[in-house]
């Protein structure tokens, strides 16, 4: 079957994978569920979900969770997925929060197939990771799980992910009156181990993490900061991709930790390239982050013994078809006339979303 397009053109280019719905970690505007749903996919269930999506044009495999390194069967994954290469599947890749990332674990996972990592850390002081990361025991907690991210990159490095070629990437949220202090300390840390940096704005993706306008630092905000120290280049953002890049104008291009990059789902959308398809850890396929809980399509009757690869991809075929969705352009487009709304997602009137441990990212 040849690749298909969605009701506004876009093709189907990446494929988020959750592979577990649990977390290690409890960062506070992301809060998992502490159980997993019932039905989690088998391995064999999840290799038909990833060929169909090749089938119709996944060119870009993104494993996570929850937190995926928590999930046992994870390296095997990776080592099951090689054979796709050859129908058209380009680049597996990781997003972790590193906590679990053992030097071990790293070498397993490069060895398996894994092409990139990219791990996240929103602060650079043991007080501000232990806020941000939900943890109990304070500044001490933080400064231990900061030591562990620190040396998951160095893992990642040494097992071969080379930052200068992308594969090795920090994430990090910035909320204000949170972590906003956080940025130029962050820059600093990415710059020192030539990483790229990417900034991602607070979204309103799950109902229990107390969004509300106010809270978001905007994509231009945090430009800003980071250029008043820094200047800064843009580079623009590549088709399909999140990301809107910048040089340090001290670094060239090529360096490694020489770019920025921001992600602004909130502020500046791209829905009108979205090429993602999210498949959760017990089969719902979505089409949009902000999608309602509930509201994918379960993919689980096309994943039975008796049923055949042709269907689960008509099935799938079929979702993105019809999808016409491009939910944050169109609550911008609403924003730019009426202003942001006053109400927070615990008001009445909120939009209820799926939670991102569950949906991944
Ligand atoms: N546990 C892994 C991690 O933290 O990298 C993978 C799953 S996590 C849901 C994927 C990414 O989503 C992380 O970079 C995380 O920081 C980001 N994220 C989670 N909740 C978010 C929110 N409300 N707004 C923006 N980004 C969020
Ligand atoms: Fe866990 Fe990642 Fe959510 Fe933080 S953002 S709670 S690390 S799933």
């Amino acid at each position: 079957m040849a690749s298909v397009n969605d009701q506004l053109d876009r093709p189907m280019g990446v494929l988020r994978l959750s592979l577990t719905a649990r977390c290690n970690l409890a960062c506070p505007y992301c809060l998992p569920d502490g159980v997993e749903p019932p039905g989690l996919l088998t391995l064999p269930q999840r290799l038909a979900v990833i060929e169909a999506a090749v089938a119709l044009g996944v060119t870009s495999l993104r494993l996570t969770g929850g937190e995926p390194l928590l999930h046992s069967g994870l390296e095997d994954l990776v080592a099951a997925v090689q054979p796709l290469r050859r129908q058209g599947l380009r680049e597996i890749a990781l997003t972790s929060n590193g906590a679990l990332l053992s030097g071990e674990r790293a070498r397993t996972l490069r060895q398996a197939g894994l092409d990139r990592i990219t791990l996240s850390l929103d602060g650079a002081s043991g007080e501000a990771v232990a806020a941000m990361a939900g943890l109990s025991g304070g500044e001490p907690a933080g400064e231990a799980l900061l030591a562990k991210v620190l040396a998951a990159i160095e893992h990642a490095r040494a097992a071969g992910f080379a930052p200068e070629r992308g594969e090795l990437k920090l994430n990090a949220v910035i909320q204000r009156g949170r972590n906003e202090d956080q940025l130029l300390p962050l820059a600093d840390l990415a710059r020192q181990r030539g990483i790229e940096l990417r900034l991602i704005e607070f979204m309103d993706v799950g109902n229990r993490n107390g969004w509300t306008p106010e809270v978001v630092v905007s994509a231009a905000e945090m430009v800003a900061v980071i250029a008043e120290r820094w200047p800064l280049l843009p580079l623009g953002r590549g088709a399909g991709s999140t990301a809107r890049r910048w040089r340090y104008c001290d670094r060239d291009t090529a360096d490694s930790g020489g770019t920025l990059a921001v992600v602004a789902s909130i502020t500046a959308p791209f829905c009108g390239d979205c090429n993602r398809l999210r498949v959760t850890a017990d089969g719902l396929a979505y089409t949009c982050l902000f999608a309602a809980p509930g509201s994918g399509l379960d993919l689980r009757p096309w994943l039975t013994p008796e049923a055949g690869q042709a269907d689960l991809r008509e099935a799938l075929a079929g979702l993105w078809r019809q999808r016409s969705d491009r939910w944050s352009e169109e609550r911008l487009e609403v924003w730019n006339t009426a202003g942001p709304p006053a109400n927070g997602p615990a008001s009445a009137e909120a939009p209820r979303h799926a939670e991102m441990a569950y949906l991944g990212g």
